[in-house]
């Protein structure tokens, strides 16, 4: 994949396709993340005398004009962090766009407005999307493709822009990439696996594919339950994907087959409701009461969950433990974070709420190899998929 130093950019219009997709509250970003980490990329363009147009999506507009989705509160964030005047586009391909793209000088930025206004960007059609794709290629004489939380999309602005302009990989990109290679195809091992979340059949695909790949698969979460019952345990009123009990058979069958060792929790904190104030107590993973509902791997689960992950060389861990956003449930999201962080291995913590937890709970960010920044994208690579937007920048 070739990245921005193969780019000659010195006075040459690049566009820049950031993944700039804030959580916003009445006008106001509540979280900046992402934008921060789509600065070095940009950052680099303008040090090297690049006139720099970014776009980007935000939210789900579905390619109709919503003012409440509008880029403009990002535009001043951006233009606040860079030190730079960022000019803003109050629409995508048009006047607007390009009279201020018309109007930048080298080192200058500038923000179009929101793509999934424009139903092109995220059309199935072929020759729609094409289309848009023309004209947002039409702004600009190289494209940078750095939103990696988009990669999993055929969208125009991913995927056939790229096909239309010289065409490279910014920074984020080239990161997450590498990371993730280094968890499919540059494994250093023992390669311990730790999942968890609200659902299993959200990351069927991830075990799938992981069970050719990884020692050793931890479960915790929701998706325990159906683990366990797929054991022949009774689960209350947890969590359980009925449905899918006979794939998880599947898979514990090919683990004991292959070598690969599951570790299931041995203990549970089981409570009346799905509250922070129902009565709870921790009982044995094979004898959760009938009235009652799983919400947190138990303390001797999470001690045996950070011992298994003591000997790892590389560690990826996706989806919370338990209902971390409730005090009562967080133990086992917690000593699982601390687990990664102590086992001294390389490690990478996927997904939306994955990442907010790590946060939440106080830990430092740094204390971790890598935290994705895509969490759709990041499952969908691990499950062996060919995304969009990366098999665009190869060619
Ligand atoms: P990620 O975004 O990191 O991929 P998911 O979206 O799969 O994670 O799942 C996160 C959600 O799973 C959290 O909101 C958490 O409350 C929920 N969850 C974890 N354990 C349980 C459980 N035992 N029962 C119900 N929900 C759970
Ligand atoms: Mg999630």
């Amino acid at each position: 994949m070739r990245t921005i130093d193969d780019l000659d950019v010195a006075g040459r219009k690049v566009l820049v396709r950031a993944d700039l997709n804030v959580p916003l509250q009445d006008g106001r970003i509540t979280d900046d993340g992402r934008i921060r980490a789509s600065l070095p990329t940009i950052e680099t363009l303008l040090a090297r005398g690049a006139k720099v147009i970014v776009c980007a999506h935000l939210g789900r507009p579905k390619g109709e004009v919503r003012p409440e989705f509008s880029l403009a509160p990002v535009a001043g964030r951006l233009g606040e962090l860079l030190g730079v005047r960022v000019v803003f586009a109050d629409d995508v391909v048009g006047a607007s766009a390009h009279a201020a793209v018309g109007g930048l000088g080298d080192g200058d930025v500038a923000l179009l407005e929101n793509l999934r206004f424009e139903p092109g960007e995220t059309s199935k059609d072929d020759a729609e999307r094409g289309a848009f794709a023309d004209r947002l290629a039409a702004l600009a004489d190289v494209y940078v493709g750095d939103g990696f939380g988009a990669v999993h999309r055929k969208h125009a602005s991913v995927y056939d822009v790229p096909e239309r302009l010289p065409h490279a990989a910014g920074d984020l990109i080239a990161t997450e990439v590498s990371v993730l290679e280094k968890l499919t195809e540059r494994v250093e091992r023992p390669y311990a696996v730790v999942l968890g979340g609200s659902k299993v059949s959200d990351k069927l695909g991830v075990i799938d594919n992981l069970l050719g790949k990884a020692d050793r698969i931890l479960i915790g979460g929701g998706m325990v339950f159906t683990f366990l019952k797929a054991q022949g345990h009774e689960v209350g009123k947890s969590l359980l994907e009925e449905d899918q009990l006979d794939t998880v058979r599947e898979y514990l069958r090919r683990a004991e087959e292959t070598g690969v060792e599951f570790v299931l929790p041995v203990d549970v904190v089981a409570a009346t409701a799905f509250a922070a104030d129902a009565d709870h107590d921790v009982v044995a993973a094979d004898a959760i009461p009938a009235d009652r509902l799983g919400l947190d791997i138990g303390p001797e689960s999470g001690k045996l969950f950070a011992a298994r992950l003591a000997g790892a060389k590389t560690v990826f861990w996706n989806g919370p433990m338990g209902v971390f956003e409730m005090e009562p449930y967080a133990h086992g999201t917690r000593a699982v974070a601390q687990g990664l962080i102590d086992s001294g291995a390389f490690t990478v913590v996927g997904g939306g709420d994955s990442a907010a937890a790590v946060r939440q709970l106080g830990f430092d960010e740094a204390a971790f190899s890598h935290i994705s920044t895509g969490g759709g994208a990041s499952l969908e690579y691990l499950e062996g998929k060919t995304l969009p937007g990366l098999q665009a920048l190869e060619d």
